[in-house]
């Protein structure tokens, strides 16, 4: 059985596009578009009343971990610097997290993402006190609701060797399976913290794997002015020079924020092309500055970094800091990102997400939004800024079904899932309090 839109305001973004029609999807995929869509007996037909429909958003970088965090008791210790949000925050949580608090963060956060028309999650994992088959319960998380993602588990030497090798190990066993499922759902990178928490033979492993499974890395690079000067102090070595020691800058990469990358990085990115995340919430709320977007040419794509999976949100605001700061991108610019989003996690699931042309998955998010303004192909960037809004996001349709139907997740009792997860909440903010 097919699903037909008619009367559709199709948004398309890559490249931008508006057309009132209709659309036809069966098998998952985006099989017909037009005025002349005709359904089948068995398909189900939805009026969307001339309202805007777009292709599924994607999260470039995001921490579902992170997701029964908000409201969670502040450290005890002062916190004076970036080192000290991760060491008394982050790193505390992300060590009270067992394999069913994994599972349910990655569950509430998938929720969450629904609700904001966002289908695709590229996420970067961490529970060290569970990383065996950790990546398993945060898919089992978000395939709970039906969305789709691109996993990996971030090694570190901060938890000594046995925890940098069970993240290697994590990282290969999921990546392994990904191979020979083939279902795109869910796909793997070779996931790691950050230059400065890792050793030259951790980098080096997690080289070999990426190149192994034709895949790159995941790294936080140069968040912090913190990641360069503790490769010099602790390696001998700038930040740069260790990820060009060990190959890790491919055009397969994905780093994320780049918030401190001196001229010779930005034009080795520029040439080499890696996929950079840029999170501007994120890097507002840890008070690290502003990523250089004016000058760097590589594929930027728009992530979260676990401040939930709003993107109508995170590119709003990256609009406003843009004009705030010195980068003054356009709207075009800033629109930009999501479609390199797309584009990237179409590459690692090997199906093209990011458009509703057929032969496109079919990922779909159907709003309540009629302009008030005339709505073309060419302001569609600036009307993407200005008026869009997760607040419209009406219907989602993921991997070719319906994951949220007039504002009701489909494949879970969302009350239930909110309850529980209050339970585990309080466990993991319990099991922080005895944490150093
Ligand atoms: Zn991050």
């Amino acid at each position: 059985m097919g699903i037909v839109l008619t009367n559709a305001l199709l948004v398309d973004l890559d490249p931008p596009n508006v057309e009132l029609t209709s659309l036809r999807i069966d098998h998952g995929m985006i099989v017909e578009r037009g005025r002349n869509v005709d359904a089948n007996d068995a398909d189900e037909v939805i009026d969307c009343g001339g309202c805007m429909v777009l292709p599924g958003l994607v999260n470039g970088h995001t921490h579902l971990y992170s997701a029964l965090a908000s409201g969670m008791p502040a450290p005890g210790e002062s916190i004076t610097n970036f080192h000290d949000v991760l060491k008394y925050v982050w790193w505390r949580l992300d060590r009270a997290l067992d394999g069913d608090a994994v599972e349910m963060s990655a569950l509430v956060g998938a929720v969450h993402a629904i609700r904001c028309g966002t289908t695709t999650l590229i996420d970067h994992h961490a529970s060290p006190s569970c990383i065996s088959e950790s990546l398993d319960r945060v898919e089992n998380g978000i395939d709970r609701v039906g969305l789709r993602a691109v996993l990996c588990y971030e090694t570190t030497d901060r938890n000594g060797t046995a925890g940098r090798e069970a993240g290697l190990a994590e990282n290969r066993r999921f990546l392994e399976k990904c191979s020979k499922s083939g279902d795109h759902k869910f796909a793997g990178l070779v996931g790691g913290h950050a230059c400065f928490t890792l050793d030259d033979a951790s980098l080096a492993s997690m080289a070999d794997q990426a190149e192994k499974f034709d895949t790159g890395v995941h790294l936080h690079v140069a968040e912090d002015p913190v990641d360069d000067a503790i490769c010099r102090e602790r390696y001998g070595h700038s930040l740069l020079d260790r990820l060009n020691k060990h190959n890790l800058i491919t055009s397969r990469a994905v780093f994320a924020h780049g918030t401190h990358l001196p001229d010779d990085a930005i034009a080795q990115f520029n040439q080499t092309r890696p996929a950079l995340a840029h999170n501007p919430r994120s890097n507002m709320n840890n008070a690290v500055g502003y990523t250089r977007i004016g000058d760097i040419s590589c594929p930027i794509m728009l992530g979260t970094d676990g401040i939930g999976a709003d993107m109508f949100t995170e590119a709003h605001v990256a609009w406003l800091k843009s004009r705030d700061g010195s980068a003054g991108q356009s709207p075009a610019q800033i629109v930009s990102m999501l479609v390199a989003s797309a584009r990237r996690a179409s590459q690692a699931l090997g199906v093209q997400l990011g458009s509703l042309q057929p032969d496109h998955a079919a990922d779909i998010v159907i709003t309540d939004f009629l302009p008030a303004t005339p709505l073309d192909a060419e302001n569609v960037v600036a009307q993407f800024i200005f008026a869009f809004s997760s607040q419209h996001v009406r219907h989602v349709i993921a991997r070719g079904e319906w994951a949220m139907r007039d504002r009701m997740i489909a494949s879970v009792d969302e009350s239930a899932v909110r309850i529980e997860a209050q339970d585990v909440a309080r466990s993991i903010w319990s099991r922080m309090q005895s944490l150093d």
